[in-house]
């Protein structure tokens, strides 16, 4: 950043040929992995970052953005989409109940379904509205304490109740793994879930591991420092 608050020429080059790079390397693999790479979809996780870095980035042609808090998108969305029509927003972070309206108004696909009184907000609000994102369902592959998701022997029931019990079409799952295990063991238990249940979709792999999730049939990869650079540690 200069003192104006404008980044440096070399910033905005830089991030534009780190997606250009990612979006290739996300090619690749889906290729080698005998995959069509238009069933490989790349979803540029712009938290933390303002719309000056974001900006150049979508001027590229990116249209795909995760957010992970409703207030953040709130503040730097609206704007960005009045100039780059066709943005497709994802919530990748928890969204407490309070927030469902709100994050209906903001976000086109919400990968966090994770709890009973979730599922009947949203369907409480989609109702009302008369139309409705697209949803994914978050598993806590690792079942970890402080992560949120259902767990994988909770999963099969939340998603028929899901579907049965609040009428959401879910298009598929999401997961984060434990940063201190190797991820490909809970990728490919999110595939078998996903499997099981019917679901096409797969939203898993971040910048360290997306090669692993795609050869495990990642359908959205959430890359954000692989592009944007290191976000200052909360
Ligand atoms: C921040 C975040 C990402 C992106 O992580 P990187 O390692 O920076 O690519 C992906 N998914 C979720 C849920 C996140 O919160």
């Amino acid at each position: 950043m200069t003192v104006s608050g404008r980044p440096e020429p070399a910033a905005i080059a830089d991030r534009v040929a780190a997606w250009a790079a990612v979006r290739q390397a996300c090619a690749r693999d889906a290729v080698e992995s005998g995959r069509d790479p238009a069933t490989v979809h790349l979803v540029c996780v712009s938290k933390t970052f303002g719309a000056d870095a974001i900006e150049p980035v979508l001027a590229a042609g990116q249209r795909v953005f995760g957010e992970n808090r409703v207030q953040e998108a709130r503040d730097k969305w609206p704007a960005l989409r009045e100039r780059y029509p066709g943005v497709e927003l994802h919530l990748i972070g928890p969204l407490q109940t309070n927030k469902v309206r709100e994050a209906l108004a903001l976000f086109d696909v919400i990968e966090t379904v994770d709890r009973p009184s979730l599922a009947e907000a949203l369907a409480k609000e989609i109702a009302r509205l008369g139309h409705a994102p697209r949803l994914f369902v978050q598993v806590n592959t690792g079942e970890e304490e402080q992560k949120a998701g259902v767990t994988p022997g909770e999963a099969d029931a939340f998603i028929a109740a899901c579907r049965e019990r609040h009428g959401l079409a879910i298009e598929g799952l999401m997961c984060i793994p434990p940063a201190d295990q190797p991820p490909s063991p809970h990728f490919a238990l999110l595939a078998k879930i996903a499997a099981r249940n019917g679901l096409a979709n797969l939203s898993m792999g971040m910048s360290a591991d997306y090669e692993q999730a795609i050869m495990l049939g990642a359908t959205h990869v959430r890359i954000g420092s692989a592009i944007f650079g290191a976000r200052p540690r909360p």
